[in-house]
Parts: structure tokens; C-alpha cells; sequence
């Protein structure tokens, strides 16, 4: 491992991963340059388009038991949230393979217990890196309930519930009309919500981003706008990280680039099965009618967020890959779930946002040195990436910097594939 020799350390990626890793890096005294080919906080890099959702108590993953038999007919069924541009079949398929072997109960109970080292804090985690910064005035304390028709379909979700209990988190469960006492603007027919206390939100996760990036700025971090197109390595270990503007010496690299990391990640001999989990996001801009905090509508899989600039609505599973534009069947799904869940929600008019969770087919992010290279892996945090952000660059510039880690790394080790 190269920690502890640092003279310059490139973070590439200027997602809420990268971002987070450059201030923990400058605040450890590491001379750092951020590149990013668009601007940080920009509609591109899913750090934008999120649910904004602190979601400490996400760890369940989206591969479960049964998912195999299941997926078929969630497939065909035009009112559930996961979908395929069926000419990427092809593509997708050596990696679906691979996601879809995790789909049993013992994968799944490892895989959770992987993610919620880097979750459960997540609000503390937020508020260590936020402290003293202008991005403080984006974070929201808040709870964030997930919102069922019935008794009987939470119970139905009892092995997700099982493996947030097995984390530490225990819901309070409101039925009936205690449950339109806590939102008054969830529809009639949605007569059960459990609620998660203690977690919190981003009202814009684009701004946050920008916000954090300036502060990595202030504190001494460069920025170079440009791609990146390879490394050169010396024995093995990186020296130079090349650019479209120039070339950038190096004493250790963090790369977190989000779902775009597979190319860069193969030039240092590293094959990691990443896929795009295309997602989608409206928001009801001057809304009326919207909930007070963040609701998981668990019929139609979205996260509605009450954002600076709107009722923001979150959520669905598209595979398709990158290149693909927005298809228009998952857009209509979110717009009548969203229809469905809050009537009485009117708004002055709407924005639609594709982007990609970068999905490794484990579910479990990569955190940490790729070989001795030198160059720190920071990417893959599919549906949790805003969540276990900030701590997974905290980590990274601990490691970088030959800081003792609490944390047991090795559920995220890069080399395991
Ligand atoms: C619909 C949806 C809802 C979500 N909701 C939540 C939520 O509520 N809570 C949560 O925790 N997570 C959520 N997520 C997941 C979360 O948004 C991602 O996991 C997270 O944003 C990933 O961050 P990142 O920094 O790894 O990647 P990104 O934000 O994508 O950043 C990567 C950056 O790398 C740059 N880059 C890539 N390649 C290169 C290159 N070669 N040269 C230079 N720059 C490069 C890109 O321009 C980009 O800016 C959601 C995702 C989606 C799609």
C-alpha cells in the first residue's frame, strides 16, 4: 500500500464522492487537483439528479431472494418500476448473470452487512463535512418514512425490514388516519407508513455538490476541467494522470467517477462488472399538495422530496447503458405513481432528468487501492452514493494519508473480482 508518501494527490471525478474526498484530502494537508470534465454539481454526474436522500438505513440491496423467478413479470408489467431497452439485452447480459447470482439470502444478508458500515452515519458524516461551509445551507435533518397501502404489504416487505432491523433500524408504524395526521397529502388509499426518525435530506443535490466543490477551493484544492484519458505508471505504480489540457505528475490518484469508472479503472488492468442503473427524476416546480418530508412511495418504487426548487420524485430501475437517450415509459410510470400517491399535487410546470446509479454487479462499492497502484478506487455506490459519499471520501484520504481505519474495508476491496 502507498499510503503515508503523498506530494500530490489527484482526485479524478468531481461527484459528492470526489468532492468530499478532495476536502477531507486538504484538510489532512495533501496538495490536491480535482479534474472533472463538466463543471462540479452539473446535470451529468448523478450527483445532480438524486432523491437527495440521507438514507442511512438503506441496506437492502436491489438483488434479493426470489428476484430471479420475479423479474420476468416485473418486466412485462407496465405498472411496475423496472424496465429494459431490450436491444441492450445483449450487452447486459454478462453482467446481469453476475447481479443477478447475488439474488439469494445469503449474498443478500452479506451484501447488506457490507453496506452499512458506510450508511448508518451517514448524517453525521454529512455534518462532519459540511461544518463551517456554505454547503451547510443545503442539509436538512428530517425523517424519511416509507409509505405502503396496507398492513399486510409492509408485512409482505418483511426480509427488506428484517435486514434494516439486523442495521440498528427500527421504524414507528402509523396506520389508518394517523398516517394522513403525519401527510396529510398521501393519497386515501395509502393507509400504512413506517417511518425512520433521525435522517435527513439535501433540498438541491447539484447546488450541494457545487458548494462543496468551492469549498475544497478555499482550501487550497485546484481544479482542472478536462478529461481524462489514461495514466502513466512506474513499476507498476501511477505517476502521471493524462488529460485532454495536460499531464498531471502524481503521487496517488482517487478515482471516483461514478458509472463512467470502468474504462478508466481497465487501463490499470482492472475489470470491475459496472453497469448503468438508469434512473429517472421529475420536478413539480411551485408545488401545492406535496409531502412535508421524504416518502418512499413503495408501490411505484420513487422517493418524493420536498427540494428548493420543487417536489422532486425519484426513483425507477431502467436498464439501456449510457448511450441511450430518456425513454418515455418509465417517465409516464413515475408521473402516474406520482399522480396516485399525492392528488392533490399541482404544480406550475415540470423538468425530467436521466441519470446513472453506477451499479457494480455485487452491490457493493469499491473503496480503496487498486493493487499498488496508487491509484484509490472510489466509485460504484449505486443507490447510495449521496448517502455514504462524504464518509467513503474520508476514508480514502485516511488511507491516502496513512491515517489507522475504523472501518472494516473489505467488503469494498477493488481487487475482488
Ligand atoms: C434517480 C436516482 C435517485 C437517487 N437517489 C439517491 C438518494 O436519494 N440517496 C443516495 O444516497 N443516492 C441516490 N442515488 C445514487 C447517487 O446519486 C449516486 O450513487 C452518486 O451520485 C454517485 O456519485 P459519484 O460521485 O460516484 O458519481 P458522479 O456524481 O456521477 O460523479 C462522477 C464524475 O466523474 C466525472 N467523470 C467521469 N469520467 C471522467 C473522465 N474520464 N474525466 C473527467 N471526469 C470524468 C463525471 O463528469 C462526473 O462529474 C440516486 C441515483 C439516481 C439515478
Amino acid at each position: 500500500m502507498s499510503g503515508g508518501n503523498t506530494s500530490h494527490v489527484v482526485v479524478i471525478g468531481a461527484g459528492i464522492v470526489g468532492v468530499s474526498s478532495a476536502i477531507w484530502l486538504r484538510r489532512a494537508g495533501v496538495e490536491v487537483t480535482i479534474v472533472d470534465r463538466v463543471e462540479p454539481g452539473g446535470p451529468t454526474s448523478t450527483s445532480y439528479g438524486n432523491a437527495g436522500v440521507l438514507a442511512s438505513c438503506s441496506v437492502a440491496p436491489v438483488t434479493s431472494p426470489g428476484m430471479v423467478q420475479k423479474s420476468p413479470k416485473m418486466l412485462l408489467d407496465p405498472n411496475f418500476p423496472l424496465f429494459l431497452r431490450w436491444s441492450y439485452l445483449p450487452r447486459l447480459t454478462p453482467w446481469l448473470l453476475k447481479y443477478l447470482s447475488h439474488a439469494n439470502d445469503g449474498e443478500t444478508r452479506r451484501i447488506s452487512q457490507g453496506l452499512a458500515p458506510i450508511t448508518f452515519d451517514s448524517t453525521d458524516q454529512h455534518a462532519a463535512l459540511i461544518k463551517g461551509t456554505d454547503a451547510e445551507d443545503w442539509m436538512v435533518s428530517s425523517d424519511y418514512s416509507f409509505v405502503y397501502p396496507s398492513r399486510d404489504a409492509f408485512e409482505a416487505d418483511h426480509y427488506t425490514w428484517m435486514l434494516r432491523r439486523k442495521a440498528g433500524f427500527e421504524p414507528e408504524l402509523l396506520e389508518g388516519e394517523a398516517v394522513r395526521d403525519f401527510e396529510p397529502n398521501l393519497a386515501s388509499d395509502l393507509n400504512f407508513l413506517a417511518v425512520m426518525h433521525d435522517h435527513g435530506y439535501v433540498r438541491d443535490p447539484g447546488k450541494y455538490v457545487a458548494a462543496l466543490s468551492l469549498e475544497a477551493k478555499k482550501l487550497g484544492a485546484k481544479f482542472l476541467k478536462a478529461e481524462v484519458k489514461d495514466f502513466d505508471l512506474t513499476d507498476g505504480h501511477v505517476t502521471t494522470v493524462v488529460t485532454s489540457q495536460e499531464k498531471l505528475a502524481c503521487s496517488q490518484v482517487v478515482l471516483a467517477t461514478g458509472v463512467w469508472s470502468g474504462s478508466l479503472a481497465k487501463k490499470l488492468g482492472l475489470t470491475v462488472p459496472l453497469e448503468s442503473e438508469r434512473g429517472y427524476h421529475i420536478v413539480f416546480r411551485s408545488p401545492q399538495g406535496a409531502p412535508t418530508s421524504p416518502v418512499m412511495v413503495t408501490t411505484g418504487k420513487f422517493v418524493a422530496t420536498p427540494m428548493k426548487d420543487g417536489l422532486r420524485c425519484a426513483g425507477v430501475v431502467e436498464f439501456g447503458g449510457l448511450e441511450a437517450p430518456a425513454s418515455k415509459a418509465p417517465l409516464d410510470l413515475l408521473r402516474r405513481k406520482v399522480k396516485e400517491s399525492f392528488p392533490k399535487l399541482t404544480f406550475d410546470r415540470e423538468e425530467s432528468w436521466l441519470g446513472h446509479r453506477p451499479a457494480p454487479s455485487d452491490s457493493l462499492p469499491l473503496i480503496g487501492e487498486i493493487g499498488n497502484s496508487g491509484v484509490y478506487a472510489g466509485f460504484g455506490h449505486h443507490h447510495i452514493g449521496l448517502t455514504a459519499g462524504p464518509k467513503t471520501g474520508r476514508i480514502l484520504a485516511g488511507l491516502i494519508s496513512g491515517q489507522r481505519q475504523n472501518t472494516d474495508l473489505s467488503a469494498y476491496n477493488p481487487m475482488r473480482f
